[in-house]
């Protein structure tokens, strides 16, 4: 048989559809008015019951050689043979009154029903008037308007797919923001009560009391105001890291001389945890934008201190090879499950376990990770063997002299 015409037979448009076809092309050989309209509506009434049972049937219409000079107009239905059509089905038995030949062929995968109707010698059909038709077929325009959606269906629904990805992903976005804007608005009323109520009793006992009392309720301020610096920051900065509007000011630094100040910054924001600071055995020369790595390093040396117990030691290594700087925060926290390892670094992501026991915004490592990736390092998390997490970045190494 050579094929003609093949429609999908998937909803009830597609009786039409397959009904306008077969009338087509038997009025494209120049059959008679009544043999059109009788072979259109077996094949409709077919194409009813297949497309009762399933929407993955398939009408094909087509030539066939029977002999010398003589030819069949063939209309098939395929559908997948485990759907069961019963040949005596009211539909099928009308469709067989309507036509000279109609039988059924089962098969493993596909079955078919096959419609056929002998098409009269004085027609003059030849085979390369077959093919014509082959070709005039494929380029004519759909037939109905739904003709022509179905010819866009693939495109279309590929697009709707992608829009209700879309869709989804801003209304989860929209649920994180909300929480997060309730999380935000709560995490930087702790420490203001707080800086308020130290303020309050300083003042209070400046008049009265020994220097120290008021030294005390001033150290207390000053680690609550940078608290407040600190989520500030972030929330500033989760939205230009997205945008990619955070300015760098690069400038080359020797990485151990660096550390050694940034460290004395890090021993005097978190007297909760003893911190150490194993220095690189090379000299090393980053190129960096200084503030924005001591960013990096407040970031996981207050996670590291939020995330274990108080005076739970904190360490700080790092190591060089040929092109690049590795910095390890380490510590002896509560770790991090498997499956949040990578997660973590995502926007707005707080593990559910750890979000009802810690504070944070869930930004911290999101901008962080920005602030590396901007650096052309990579960043990422591991668990201890014994207890809590490492948190390692790489830096690329401008220069290196080796010890
Ligand atoms: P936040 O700490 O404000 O929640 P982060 O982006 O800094 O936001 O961290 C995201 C999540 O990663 C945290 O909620 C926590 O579950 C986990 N996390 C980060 N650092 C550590 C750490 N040192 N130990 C254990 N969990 C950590």
């Amino acid at each position: 048989m050579t094929e003609i015409s093949r429609i999908s037979l998937e909803n009830e448009m597609d009786i039409v559809v397959a009904h306008k076809h077969m009338e087509s092309v038997a009025q494209y050989f120049s059959l008679s008015l009544s043999t059109q309209t009788t072979i259109a509506v077996a094949v409709a009434e077919i194409s009813r019951v297949v497309i009762d049972r399933t929407d993955n049937g398939c009408f094909i219409i087509g030539m066939e050689r029977t002999g010398a000079g003589k030819f069949s107009l063939i209309g098939r239905f395929d559908f997948p043979s485990d759907i069961d059509i019963r040949m005596t089905h009211q539909g099928l038995k009308y469709a067989r009154l309507l036509v000279p030949e109609f039988r059924s062929e089962k098969r493993p995968e596909m079955s078919s029903i096959i419609v056929s109707i002998g098409v009269p010698r004085s027609l003059k059909v030849t085979q390369a008037r077959v093919l014509e038709a082959v070709d005039f077929f494929h380029s004519t325009q759909p037939v109905t308007p739904y003709e022509r959606l179905k010819l866009f269906h693939p495109v279309i629904s590929g697009q709707n797919l992608d829009q209700e990805v879309e869709l989804k992903h801003s209304y989860l976005l929209d649920e994180k923001k909300n929480e997060f804007i309730s999380v935000a608005s709560h995490e930087l009323k702790t420490p203001l009560t707080s800086l308020n109520a130290f303020t309050k009793l300083a003042l209070g006992v400046a008049a009265t009391e020994s220097s120290e009392k008021v030294q005390h309720y001033l150290e207390k301020i000053d680690h609550q105001t940078h608290k407040l610096q600190l989520l500030i920051q972030q929330l500033l900065d989760t939205s230009r890291v997205e945008s990619g509007k955070l300015d760098y000011n690069m400038q080359q630094q020797e990485w151990n001389s660096y550390m050694k100040d940034l460290f004395q910054v890090l021993e005097h924001m978190f007297p909760t945890h003893p911190i150490s600071w194993q220095p690189c055995e090379d000299e090393v020369i980053v190129t960096i934008d200084a503030l924005r790595i001591e960013q990096v390093l407040i970031n996981l040396v207050n996670n590291a201190a939020k995330y274990s117990a108080a005076e739970a030691p904190i360490g700080i290594g790092c190591v060089a090879n040929d092109d690049s700087l590795t910095t390890c925060v380490r510590d002896n926290g509560i770790g991090i499950s498997r499956e949040n390892l990578t997660r973590i670094f995502d926007k707005y992501f707080r593990d559910e376990d750890v979000a009802g026991r810690y504070g944070g915004f869930g930004t911290g490592l999101y901008i962080t990770s920005g602030i590396i990736r901007e650096h052309h390092g990579t960043i990422w998390a591991e668990n201890n063997e014994a207890a809590g997490s490492s948190f390692y970045f790489t830096l690329p190494i401008t220069k290196l002299v080796q010890a």
